[in-house]
């Protein structure tokens, strides 16, 4: 077993940790921010932009990509990495999250969560509207209707593990049960005992595709589960953890002021030596936090999808370029910066370009907003290696959110 390998270099006084992820496409150095190529694309952006930006692995949504093209084109392309042209690292995650942010969890605040394709950006959502109209769970899987058409689909763990061993990703996750923070505890406990029920029939799927006796192709992350609760979290990390997964993803629903705490009380249960994905964070502080808290990988739609409506981050915090001040403003977006925009462009260029409606200002903020976050994760890493850590997340902080 162990199609992927992962070794700790350093770690910090409390959880975090800087280490080393071995998959057959090459290594991440961790921590590492993951970026999101939902429909096995980043979103304005060619995969040499994406390598060059220093991105180490992407991750595509396997929801939209059994949605459209459909998993098994995909597999007859040779899988999402080759499909896209995309040779380094790749995950998916289980599609859960889409199902049920797009069926039931509708009309909750999904805080956290805003990873969900391009539909929806934990904005809120009218629940008279939307809610348990898309999606319908039982002991077996969950049945939805596409957001495109309304065409009935359904998924089951089983399901899961066959699509996303045809969209081939290194790293794929157990199909999870993705609760609204809103959710009261009895329906949270509930929702996470099935999770427990639905990895292990995962892992079980996952074996049978695998050729039995034969190293796995693929690596299986399971997903811990539990809302806010800390019983809950610290149950589900017991219990899976005690399951033979190559590695851990922390999925669901926090309040965001929460997620710190329940982050920390999980990766205290894991097993230390197998890597921790962060599902759905992008934020800076949300990253500092759940770096020192021990996690080792996260991915977000956020650097991009805001990126496309102008807002950018800087040093000094976000800005907006459509803001009227930026419309002769000649210097770089973030003169710290060191991407390919920041070093070529102006911000009143990109103004210029957001107000006329023009296809390069969506690529050029992506690819200043996803360097940003991808170096920024980087020199955690760097600042774990050199015990400099506190001292890098004060004085980014307090810069960034103006404190
Ligand atoms: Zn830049």
């Amino acid at each position: 077993m162990g199609s992927i390998s992962f070794k700790i270099e350093k770690k910090m006084e409390g959880l975090g940790r800087a280490g080393v992820l071995t998959t057959p496409h090459g290594t991440i150095q961790t921590p590492a921010f993951v970026t999101v190529g939902t429909k096995a694309t980043v979103k304005a952006l060619t995969p040499e932009m994406v390598r060059d930006l220093g991105a180490q692995v992407v991750l595509a949504n396997t929801y939209h990509l059994y949605l459209e093209p459909g998993d098994e084109i995909v597999r007859d392309a040779g899988g999402f990495g080759k499909f896209m042209n995309w040779s380094g690292p790749t995950m998916t995650d289980s599609g859960g999250f889409q199902v049920f942010s797009l069926g039931v969890a509708f009309g909750s605040k999904m805080g956290k969560l805003s990873k969900v394709g391009d539909v929806v950006v934990g904005e809120e959502i009218d629940a008279e509207d939307k809610a348990g109209k898309l999606a319908k769970i039982d002991e077996d899987g969950v049945t939805f209707k596409s957001y495109k058409d309304g065409s009935e689909h359904r998924f089951t763990p089983e399901r899961s593990m066959e699509i996303q061993h045809n969209l081939g990703a290194d790293i794929i996750f157990a199909f999870d049960e993705c609760t609204s923070p809103a959710a009261p505890y009895e329906y949270q406990k509930e929702a996470m005992d099935r999770t427990h029920r639905w990895a292990k029939r995962s892992l079980d799927a996952h074996n049978l595709l695998g050729s039995p006796g034969l190293p796995r192709k693929q690596a299986l992350f399971g997903v811990v589960q539990g809302g806010r609760h800390r019983d809950l979290r610290e149950e589900s990390a017991r219990t899976l953890g005690a399951m033979d997964f190559d590695g851990y993803g922390i999925g669901g629903s926090f309040d965001k002021d929460d997620m710190d705490a329940a982050v920390g009380w999980v990766n205290a249960i894991l097993p230390e030596d197998k890597p921790r994905h962060l599902l759905g964070i992008g934020e800076p502080v949300d990253l500092f936090g759940a770096v020192e808290n021990g996690c080792d990988l996260f991915d977000c739609v956020a650097p991009t999808r805001t990126g496309r409506n102008g807002a950018v981050h800087t040093h000094d915090g976000r800005v907006n370029l459509l803001n009227a001040r930026f419309v002769r403003d000649f210097t770089p977006i973030d003169p710290e910066c060191d991407c390919y925009t920041c070093k070529n462009y102006t911000r009143a260029y990109l103004a210029h370009l957001f107000r006329s409606d023009e296809m390069l200002a969506a690529t050029l903020a992506s690819i200043h907003n996803l360097r940003f976050l991808v170096r920024l994760v980087n020199q955690m890493r760097e600042a774990i290696l050199g015990g400099t850590f506190e001292t890098l997340k004060t004085n980014f902080l307090t810069r960034y959110y103006k404190k």
